[in-house]
């Protein structure tokens, strides 16, 4: 009987650890991924990610993957790990129609403990970093702050410059600024906003869209909307900040810096 087994039984062993190398392979690739994406985006701050830990440039390590599989869509939202916020691809292009799938929003599942150990883990601290920019200062001349850390003042001045040089129908997207620092928890949440470390600015709030005007639940269907232009969105692309405008979860006046989701596309 035993001699009858034995074939099934190593092909059960063959099948098992088929299984396990091609996980292994799996949670290789994405840490080699985050690794490259994590360390090109914030050569200041991360190494690399080995082990299954992000290995930053002061020593300190920090969870890469909690182990935790099968998150709703909620708790992926609320208490993501970094493996989460890598997860979602964000589209190079954007080609009309843009229909995003239910809950395609990549750049929106952020571990709050990531932006805090490179902006600064109380307002005092993250205040601490924040400078004063002209927007715009030749059609506009706003001032807005935003946080010195991985240079993003300088990178939005550079925004600022290439978006001035848009012709005059593209203004009533990008004056009168809807905001940049402000600390605040999400609407309904419990989340802190990216506004809240000086990594985001909000565009004219009168000729934008924002899916919690429409509707009131995170769970809703959402049928997508947008009226700012895509040469507005690729020029803020361009320096490492991502549009909230390719959002299933709309919000075409928000830009974040986020530098590691632009990383593989370039
Ligand atoms: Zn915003």
């Amino acid at each position: 009987m035993v001699r009858n087994k034995l074939p099934a039984i190593l092909l059960l062993f063959a099948l098992l650890s088929c299984g396990a190398t091609l996980f292994l392979v799996f949670a290789d690739d994405s840490q080699a991924r985050a690794a490259r994406q994590l360390s090109t985006a914030y050569p200041d701050f991360i190494i690399t990610v080995e082990n299954n830990s992000v290995i930053w440039k002061d020593k300190t390590v920090t969870l890469f993957d909690d182990g935790k599989t099968g998150k709703t869509w909620l708790e992926t939202l609320n208490s993501p790990d970094l493996q989460d916020q890598l997860a979602l691809p964000y589209p190079k292009k954007y080609t009309l129609p843009f229909l995003p799938g239910k809950n395609e929003d990549p750049g929106r599942i952020r571990n709050e403990e990531f932006f805090k150990k490179m902006y600064g883990s109380t307002k005092k601290e993250i205040e601490s970093h924040l400078a004063a920019i002209r927007w715009m200062p030749l059609v506009s001349n706003e001032v807005v702050y935003v946080t010195t850390v991985n240079n993003i003042d300088k990178k939005l001045m550079q925004v600022s410059a290439e978006l001035e040089k848009l012709p005059s129908q593209y203004r009533k997207y990008i004056t009168r600024i809807g905001g940049t620092y402000n600390y605040r928890f999400i609407k309904d949440s419990k989340r802190l906003s990216m506004h809240s470390f000086g990594i985001a600015i909000d565009m004219n709030v009168d000729n934008s869209e924002y899916w919690n005007w429409d509707y009131n639940n995170e769970l809703d269907d959402i049928v997508y909307r947008n009226r700012m232009p895509y040469e507005i969105a690729a020029i803020f692309e361009k320096y490492g900040f991502i549009w909230g405008g390719k959002w299933y979860h709309y919000d075409t006046m928000h830009f974040e810096y986020r530098p590691e989701l632009l990383v593989e596309i370039k």
